[in-house]
């Protein structure tokens, strides 16, 4: 059941409690993590087997059996079947169609003075992309982190991911990375396998950028070793906002509530309306759909503590607490959703309208399912392209032109106490 809030200009008691269900780490968690990373920095391989042995249940005989053969990739292709291939194809097809859009290119300008400066694109060399293997698996991750990292150029793209008891990896798990064409697999997951990733040892190749979602262990790590290598962002606990006016089907909005909250215990589903008779068949169909759902529990509690029904007067106000919210999935089941667009300002993905709902774009709509959770959609966007590049800047300057600035310069340098720097121009201009 969503608990109606009526809406009185302020939802500072909501906003902390969404924002604030960030997962704590603990002091354990962290000191056990700095020792994985510590041994793992220091002994390499050695450690990284002996942890996967610890946490997973399983030791390699030889180094080189922490990297996934082609065999086994060919046997989980065989083994999930052409329809599922063919669904990682059309996922895939999707998702270069929208990212593509993402691509930039190097730019330059050259002034009538000869002056030339640009900004040059180059792609992350290294990246690895840690693929969760504990309690699920999910080949969707592998498709939206693989599909931008791939479209901008990423040299060399590799996988790290837990093994099961038995020794092996997911099939579906294998036949995405086959799906985007990813050659490298480690068999290794957890604190040691993103610290081997930043710290590289004999068998596994130093990244430069570590991206993926994981467990506390593999977020921990990867804050750890931030500086040693780049992350993408520390996913939160999922949430969903839908605005609905009347006009919205109470079966769809319940339905949609529900795809998220049974993420987690600490996920979010709320509904912004500006009808009350809207809330109360949302509560009906919630009671009925939930009945066969096989994470009741986890929906429940997620629903009574991080969900709710805000009622609201008009749908402005529905989009002035949706943007101080900022969401993660903000789905408009409203009367010409796509006017409302304009109204939006912060949100990781916007889904306009009765058919586009929220897990079509976890997994096929072609947009990025990596997004800002816990309101830093006000400063983070979803994981695309841009997020595997780099620019650097780039300046030619003729003699003459230099000529004009020699005196500017060398005064700025002076007042910042550079003497060195007036000098490396000055030095340029002796003879003149
Ligand atoms: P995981 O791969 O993240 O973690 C498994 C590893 O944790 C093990 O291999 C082991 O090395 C390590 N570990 C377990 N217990 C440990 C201990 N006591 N000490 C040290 N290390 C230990 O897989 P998981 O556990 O199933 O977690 C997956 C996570 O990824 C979930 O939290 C899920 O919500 C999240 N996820 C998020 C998204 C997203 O887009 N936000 C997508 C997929 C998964």
């Amino acid at each position: 059941m969503l608990k109606t809030i009526i809406y009185d200009g302020h939802i500072n008691e909501i906003k902390e409690k969404l924002h604030g269900r960030k997962t704590e780490i603990s002091q354990q968690v962290n000191e056990a993590v700095l020792d994985i990373i510590k041994n793992v920095s220091i002994k390499g391989d050695k450690a990284v087997v002996d942890y996967c042995a610890q946490f997973d249940g399983f030791r390699v005989n030889t180094y080189k059996e922490l990297v996934v053969t082609k065999q086994e990739i060919m046997d989980a292709v065989t083994a999930v079947g052409n329809n599922f291939i063919r669904i990682l194809e059309r996922t895939k097809e999707q998702l270069i169609e929208y990212h593509k859009n993402q691509i930039e290119k190097s730019w330059m300008i050259t002034k009538d003075d000869g002056v030339i400066l640009g900004s040059k694109v180059t792609p992350i060399e290294t990246v690895a992309l840690y693929v969760p293997g504990g309690t699920a698996t999910y080949p969707s991750t592998v498709m939206m982190n693989a599909v931008p990292a791939i479209l901008a150029g990423v040299k060399n793209l590799y996988i790290m991911t837990p093994v099961k008891e038995d020794g092996k990896v997911s099939d579906v798990i294998l036949a995405a990375a086959y799906v985007c064409g990813i050659e490298t697999i480690y068999k290794a997951g957890g604190a040691q396998g993103i610290a081997g990733a930043a710290y590289g040892t004999k068998t596994i190749k130093k990244a430069d950028k570590i991206v993926g979602p994981g467990n506390i262990y593999v977020a921990t790590a990867k804050k750890l070793c931030y500086g040693m290598v780049d992350i993408d962002m520390i996913a939160g606990p999922s949430e969903i906002l839908v605005i609905a006016d009347s006009s919205a089907d109470p079966c769809y909005v319940a339905a949609d509530l529900m795809s998220q909250a049974e993420h987690d215990r600490l996920a979010s589903a709320i509904l912004i309306t500006t009808s009350e008779n809207l809330i109360k068949e949302v509560n009906e169909e919630i009671s009925k759909q939930i009945q066969s759902l096989p994470r009741q529990d986890i929906i429940e509690e997620s629903l009574r503590n991080y969900g709710g029904a805000i009622l609201v007067d008009s749908l402005d106000q529905a989009f002035t607490v949706a943007n101080e919210l900022a969401p993660e999935h903000l789905e408009v089941l409203t009367l010409d959703p796509i006017e409302k667009l304009p109204l939006i300002t912060h949100a990781g993905s916007i889904f306009l309208g009765a058919y586009s709902p929220e897990p079509l774009g976890d997994y096929m709509s072609g947009t990025n399912h990596v997004l800002p959770t816990g309101g830093t959609a006000k400063f983070y966007s979803a994981l695309g392209v841009y997020d595997f590049i780099k620019r650097s800047a780039f300046s030619y300057y003729p003699k003459a032109i230099l000529k004009t600035f020699k005196d500017d310069v060398t005064d700025f340098a002076l007042r910042e106490g550079l003497q060195a720097h007036a000098n490396s121009i000055q030095v340029r201009f002796k003879e003149d």
